[in-house]
C-alpha cells in the first residue's frame, strides 16, 4: 500500500495521539492509565480479556456493571473456570449473543487446564484459544503485554477511514483500513496508543457531529480537509432484516412455570425459554398443536418484537394458568428439555433478553 504520510508526519501523528490520551484518555475500570503504566504497572490480561469480550456489540456502560461482578465471582481465569457453566450463564443474561458466553466458559477452561491459568502473552497464541477472534487477540496482546499489534475495532475503523478517505465500503474496506492504520502505529508504546485511538473514535471522532475543531488529528485528517467527515467509513447498503415469526406457551401453575433448556448448539444456545415453535418465516397455520400440555390456551393481547443480528422475530405468546404444581409437573415429563421452575427464581435462570421480554410482557 501507498505511504500516506511522511515518516516525520506519523511521528507527530503518534505523538499527538499519545499526548492527548495521557490527558484525555477515558479512564476505565479494566484500564491501566498511562502514568501508572509508565511506572511499570500493567493490566491483567483476564479483566482486558473479560472487557474485550463483553464489548463486542455492547456499549460500555451497559456491559461495566456485568464486568464487574464477574471480577467479584470470579476473581480469577481459574475461579471462572471452576464454576458450573450454567451460573455463568445466568450471570451473563442480559448482555446478549449467549454464544460468547459459552466461549468465555471454554476459553478460561482451556486457559486453566493447558496454560497453568496464565494468559498466552502473543497475538497468536492468543489467536488459537476458543472465542478470541482477530480483534480481541490484538487487543490483548497489546494492552496486556505492549506487543506492537494493530487493533482495529468499529471506533478505530471510523477515524481511520475518515483520515485517509478510505472509499472502498466495509465490510470489504477493512483490509484497506487496518493496512493504513498498521502505517501510523506505534510500536513503542502499542498498548497505549491502541487505546487512545479507539478513545480518539469513541469521544472525538463520533460517528455524527465529530468533534473536529478539538480532535488533535484535524490538520492531518483528509475528510476534516474535505468537510466530508461524515460520509465515512462508507458502508454497504443494509438489507431489510428478514422477518421471522413464533409462538411461544407460558404455562403457569401455582407460582410455577413450565421452561426448557435450549441445546448448547445454535442461537441462545445453553440458555433457557418458554417452550414455543420454531422461528420461521410464516406462523404455523395450527399454533395450539404446539402447546407444551392441553390446557385453557388464552392469546395475549400483546407480542413480542425482539431484533436478533440477522433477523427480527415477532413472537406470539399464549398463556394458562393450571393452578396446579402436579399438572406442570405432568407437562414438564413430557420431554427431556423441559422443566419447571418457581417464579420468583426466574430472575436467576440464564433468561436471554427476549424470553425477558416475554414474561415482563406476560405480567403486564
Ligand atoms: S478531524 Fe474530525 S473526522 Fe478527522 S479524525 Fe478528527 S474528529 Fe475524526
Amino acid at each position: 500500500m501507498v505511504k500516506i504520510w511522511s515518516d516525520a508526519q506519523i511521528k507527530t501523528l503518534r505523538a499527538q495521539l499519545l499526548d492527548w490520551y495521557d490527558r484525555m484518555g477515558r479512564a476505565l475500570p479494566w484500564r491501566v492509565r498511562p502514568e501508572d503504566r509508565a511506572k511499570g504497572q500493567m493490566p491483567d490480561p483476564y479483566a482486558v480479556w473479560l472487557s474485550e469480550i463483553m464489548l463486542q456489540q455492547t456499549t460500555v456502560p451497559h456491559a461495566a456493571p456485568y464486568w464487574e461482578k464477574f471480577l467479584r465471582e470470579f476473581p480469577k481465569v481459574t475461579d471462572l473456570a471452576q464454576a458450573d457453566r450454567e451460573q455463568v450463564m445466568v450471570m451473563w443474561a442480559g448482555l446478549g449473543y449467549y454464544a460468547r458466553a459459552r466461549n468465555l466458559y471454554k476459553c478460561g477452561q482451556v486457559i486453566a487446564d493447558d496454560y497453568g491459568g496464565v494468559f498466552p502473552q502473543s497475538e497468536a497464541e492468543l489467536l488459537r484459544l476458543p472465542g478470541i477472534g482477530p480483534y480481541t487477540a490484538a487487543a490483548i496482546a497489546g494492552i496486556c503485554f505492549d506487543e506492537p499489534t494493530v487493533v482495529v475495532d468499529g471506533n478505530v475503523e471510523r477515524v481511520i477511514s475518515r483520515m485517509a478517505c478510505v472509499d472502498v465500503p466495509l465490510p470489504k474496506g477493512k483490509k484497506e483500513i487496518k493496512a493504513v492504520a498498521a502505517q501510523i502505529a506505534d510500536p513503542k508504546r502499542s498498548g497505549d496508543y491502541s487505546q487512545a485511538l479507539m478513545d480518539l473514535g469513541a469521544t472525538v471522532c463520533t460517528p455524527r457531529s465529530p468533534k473536529c475543531h478539538i480532535c488533535v488529528w484535524a490538520d492531518f485528517c483528509t475528510a476534516h480537509k474535505r468537510g466530508e467527515e461524515e460520509r465515512y467509513p462508507k458502508k454497504l447498503k443494509k438489507k431489510p432484516l428478514p422477518k421471522r415469526c413464533g409462538v411461544v406457551f407460558v404455562l403457569r401453575g401455582a407460582g410455577h412455570v413450565l421452561l426448557r433448556q435450549r441445546p448448547d448448539e445454535g442461537l441462545l444456545g445453553g440458555m433457557v425459554d418458554f417452550p414455543g415453535t420454531e422461528w420461521t418465516n410464516s406462523p404455523p397455520d395450527s399454533m395450539l398443536n404446539y402447546a407444551p400440555h392441553s390446557a385453557d390456551w388464552a392469546r395475549a393481547p400483546q407480542q413480542v418484537v425482539h431484533v436478533f443480528t440477522h433477523f427480527e422475530l415477532t413472537l406470539d405468546i399464549y398463556t394458562a394458568d393450571v393452578g396446579d404444581l402436579d399438572v406442570l409437573k405432568m407437562a414438564a415429563s413430557k420431554a427431556d428439555d423441559l422443566f419447571i421452575e418457581a417464579e420468583a427464581k426466574l430472575k436467576t435462570l440464564a433468561l436471554p433478553s427476549v424470553m425477558q421480554k416475554v414474561w415482563r410482557s406476560v405480567l403486564g
